[in-house]
């Protein structure tokens, strides 16, 4: 289960093989959308490389609602195709990576005024389950009114006229991300993070590299390969505009922010999909010892790499769980922590941001570059699959290639056959945790993020020294695993996208980030003034995601 050679240790060699062999595919950007692209392509038989100018997933495939959903909503906008390719994913997903992929029952109450009526909404659920093949035990129930209530004693009860549970999954989009690029790499792709692609190399006009930068030496590289793939989310007309491509479609981009708040602060009882008195509707989930609500949909011009959650932005969130929820009384300093993040969505004259079609499309430039933009977490095999037929359709079909199997590629080195599967094995962990004084929501935590490489986390937890504080010890053993296995260079890829504690237990951050930072120094042999770099960007993300600390001014992400 241990992956060998995805570690920092590794890097030289890495960019070794990167400057010197030459590539069937280049995937540039290491969202969900270039780890899938890698994966499909190197399980065909492809050469392939990835470059992530940053760490891998720390665009918008960390900062979305982190849901594997089916989006109920696009049904009101009559786009079918996508709620069936999209719905249909989430139990594929599920089944790769069942202890990261969680099936999550969704409330969604029906109030006077507001929501689409009982019937409408009956059969609009009954639809979306068709659409994506749901078996029988998770589809749609409706509800009466006291039967919501029951579900949901917070609701404002005056306006409730009825409600309905369907069935989603909740996932941690920057540990599927990695998983996903694991994946990749244990099968031969060559995925590294930190080398920016700058320019592109061309043969007789036709595009055949990159030239690249290695962001933590600085040193320029230039990779070779025969397909080159866009797949850099909100930067990929940046990309188009470098190819000197970038005409007729373009992207849209809209911003979307949530809010975390101490579970008791918003005690809902299961996630929950609401109204919104703008016609909008946003999600409140709970998730260990916290609940998150989100979220926000704005159009947005500002600047890419620094995405803004404004005070305003959290107050809307605020307004609209007070309205709903109104024993709450929510404020601005129940906030623990937020994060925004960037829609790549495709321009459509005269849509609303909210309007917007969430379809992939792809944009292949006379240079041949592949662009690949839109689309959502959900979709992303499907979105691979199409771009790897693609490249191979262009170059290599003459070659012996396999078909797109990756549903059948499992993550994270798994042997689940199923989720109750996934339900013993956290039970196994929570009995071994709670030996040593550790909590059930302690295990919960470990096997959504890690699976059953929790087992490696546990074996290096009891070689540590006994007298170490108990959850100081177990922060160490992630670390440790995550530093040989998962391609840590900073502290805040630890922090925020390899365990999200950041966004979800920021005071476990607080507590121990002096002792983690000792330790990740040790390892990584870092300067005393590289140390410091790094405390102070982890602490500048601390306190721009606490909006709640910083009212009148603006948090950043
Ligand atoms: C607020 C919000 C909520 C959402 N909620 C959901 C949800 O619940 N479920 C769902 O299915 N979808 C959701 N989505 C959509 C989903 O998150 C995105 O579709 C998806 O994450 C986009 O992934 P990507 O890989 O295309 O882009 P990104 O994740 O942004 O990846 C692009 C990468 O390219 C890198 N890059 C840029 N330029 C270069 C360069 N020159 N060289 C090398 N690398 C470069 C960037 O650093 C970045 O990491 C949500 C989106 C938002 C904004």
């Amino acid at each position: 289960m241990a992956l060998h050679g995805f570690s920092v240790t590794f890097r030289e060699q890495l960019l070794e093989r990167l400057r010197s062999e030459r590539f069937d595919v280049l995937v540039i950007g290491g969202g969900i959308t270039g780890a899938g692209i890698a994966l499909d392509a190197v399980s065909r038989g492809l050469k392939v490389a990835l470059v992530e100018r940053d760490d891998f997933a720390s665009g918008t495939s960390s900062r979305s609602t982190k849901l594997i959903h089916g989006g109920l909503r696009y049904l009101k906008q009559l786009e079918f195709g996508l709620v069936k390719e999209v719905g249909s994913e989430r139990a594929v997903v599920h089944n790769l990576a069942p202890h990261l992929v969680i099936p999550e029952k969704m409330l969604l109450p029906l109030s006077e005024g507001k929501s689409l009526g009982y019937l409408i909404t009956s059969l609009g659920l009954k639809l979306y389950d068709w659409l994506a093949n749901v078996k029988k035990a998770d589809q749609r129930r409706m509800l009466t009114r006291p039967q919501t209530l029951r579900y949901e004693p917070l609701l404002k009860k005056d306006f409730i006229k009825g409600g309905a549970i369907y069935a989603e999954y909740r996932t941690d989009d920057a540990r599927l991300t990695l998983e996903v690029m694991k994946k990749a790499f244990q099968l031969g792709a060559l995925c590294v993070n930190y080398v920016a692609a700058r320019d592109f190399l061309y043969e007789d006009k036709h595009i055949a590299g990159a030239r690249v930068i290695d962001e933590l030496t600085g040193e320029e590289l230039d990779l070779q390969a025969t397909a080159v793939v866009n797949a850099t989310g909100p930067w990929v007309d940046d990309l188009r505009t470098a190819d000197g491509s970038l005409s007729g479609k373009h992207l849209h981009l809209t911003k979307g922010v949530h809010i975390v708040v101490p579970r008791e602060r918003l005690p809902v009882q299961q996630a929950i999909y609401f109204d919104v008195n703008d016609g909008r509707m946003i999600f409140a989930i709970p998730r260990g010892r916290v609940s998150y609500i989100g979220t926000t949909d704005t159009n947005y011009q500002g600047d890419k790499d620094h995405v803004v959650a404004t005070v305003e932005d959290a107050e809307y969130l605020i307004r609209a769980v007070n309205d709903t929820f109104p024993s709450v009384h929510l404020s601005l300093d129940d906030i623990e922590s937020s994060w925004a993040g960037l829609r790549p969505l495709i321009h459509e004259e005269g849509k609303s941001a909210s309007e917007l079609s969430r379809k992939d499309e792809i944009f292949e430039s006379s240079s041949g570059l592949i662009s690949i933009a839109g689309g959502k977490l959900t979709g992303y095999r499907k979105m691979a699959e199409r771009v790897v037929d693609l490249v191979v359709d262009r170059y290599f079909a003459e070659h012996v290639l396999r078909e797109c199997f990756t549903h059948r590629i499992r993550l994270a080195g798994h042997t689940f056959s199923g989720y109750q599967d996934v339900v013993k094995y956290r039970e196994e962990v929570a009995r071994q945790l709670s030996d040593v004084g550790l909590d059930a929501r302690t295990a919960e935590y470990l096997v959504a993020n890690y699976g059953q490489q929790t087992n490696l986390i546990l074996r290096n937890f009891l070689q540590q020294d006994a007298a170490l504080d108990k959850d100081l010890a177990l922060i160490l053993s992630e670390l440790w695993f995550c530093f040989h296995h998962e391609m840590i260079v900073t502290l805040v890829d630890f922090f925020l996208r390899r365990t999200g504690l950041l966004n979800f237990d920021i005071m476990r951050v607080e507590r121990w980030k002096a002792e983690v930072t000792e330790e990740l120094a040790r390892y990584s042999g870092w300067s005393a003034e590289r140390k410091t770099a790094e405390i102070n960007a982890l602490d500048a993300l601390i306190s721009e995601a606490r909006i709640g600390n910083r009212q009148g001014q603006t948090a950043s992400r």
